[in-house]
């Protein structure tokens, strides 16, 4: 079995290309055969991706970016395996996948399963897509991804900080099926995953084997309520906060009274409005057995 690899070297601040060597090593060991392809520009991946029809699988080096590229391009009949070396890593997390060099075993070790995506305007979506302080936040981070010292959770928790302060709520009308919400929010997620912000267990009820996407809704508030809200989304007690709506549907659309960006798995895709479904076709996924 031969699998293509593609690795997007400044995924994690430079910590996927640190990795490239051990990345090797460690294929050898398991006696995987390879091409080893680098990305190196926006949307290379999905190029690259459509290209493994004739391999057994994809192997995707990266975060969840690389991999919302690598999943709109390739052939969705082809297992995928990933490799987390992003700043979130929330596919990997929300699928209990090690993180690191170690996922490569669940090729070996692991098995293949069926996961659902997310269909937006934009394209596929692996994890979620989001509005107002997710945005803000996400351009943030991402403005200071080659030079900054703090990594990971830590330090997409000081960017929402600086956006639960300085952001104006959204005035938004939420579709969900049969369900109408108008609303002024400054967080709404759709989300495929339960996790998404580099650990953020916002929809821990989400499932992304249950055709369905699970809608998060923060209303009427902003600055230190969300900063008190936020410490106990980590681990889920956010969910009976009355500030907090949770609502799950086959269909969504959100309009927004002014223009608002979409993050869309941790990168900034389009403008509102935001219509997004579950895929008919399946993402499979080598996860631990
Ligand atoms: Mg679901």
């Amino acid at each position: 079995m031969r699998f293509i690899v593609i690795a997007n070297p400044v995924a994690g601040r430079g910590l996927a290309q640190a990795s490239l060597p051990k990345l090797e090593d460690e294929l050898k060991l398991l006696g995987i055969s390879y091409d080893l392809k680098l990305t190196d520009s926006p949307n290379h991946a999905s190029l690259l991706a459509a290209q493994a029809e004739n391999y057994e699988g994809i192997i995707a080096v990266g975060g969840d970016g690389t991999i919302n590229e690598v999943v709109n391009g390739m052939p969705k009949d082809k297992p995928l395996c990933v490799v987390p070396l992003g700043t979130g890593n929330d596919l990997a997390r929300s699928l209990k996948i090690p993180f690191g060099l170690e996922s490569l075993k669940t090729i070996t070790q692991g098995k293949i399963k069926a996961i659902n995506m997310g269909l937006e305007n934009e394209g596929l979506f692996v994890s979620s897509v989001a509005l107002g302080l997710a945005s803000d936040v996400m351009q943030r981070v991402n403005s200071k991804r080659n030079h900054r010292l703090i990594r990971g959770s830590l330090a997409i928790y000081l960017d929402i900080v600086a956006s639960a302060f300085g952001l104006k709520p959204l005035t938004l009308r939420i579709e969900a099926d049969d369900k109408v919400r108008e609303v002024k929010s400054i967080l709404t997620y759709v989300m495929n995953t339960p996790y998404t912000g580099g650990g953020l267990f916002l929809a821990p009820k989400a499932n992304p084997t249950d055709h369905l996407l699970d809608v998060v809704i923060v209303r009427d508030t902003k600055g230190f309520e969300i900063l008190k809200l936020l410490p106990g989304v980590y681990s889920g007690k956010h969910v009976n906060h009355p500030h907090v709506e949770f609502l799950r549907a086959k269909n969504v659309t959100i309009t927004s009274l002014e223009p608002a960006p979409k993050m869309i798995d941790g990168e900034i895709k389009g403008y509102t409005p935001l219509k997004a479904s579950v895929s008919t076709e399946n993402l499979l996924v080598y996860q631990p057995s």
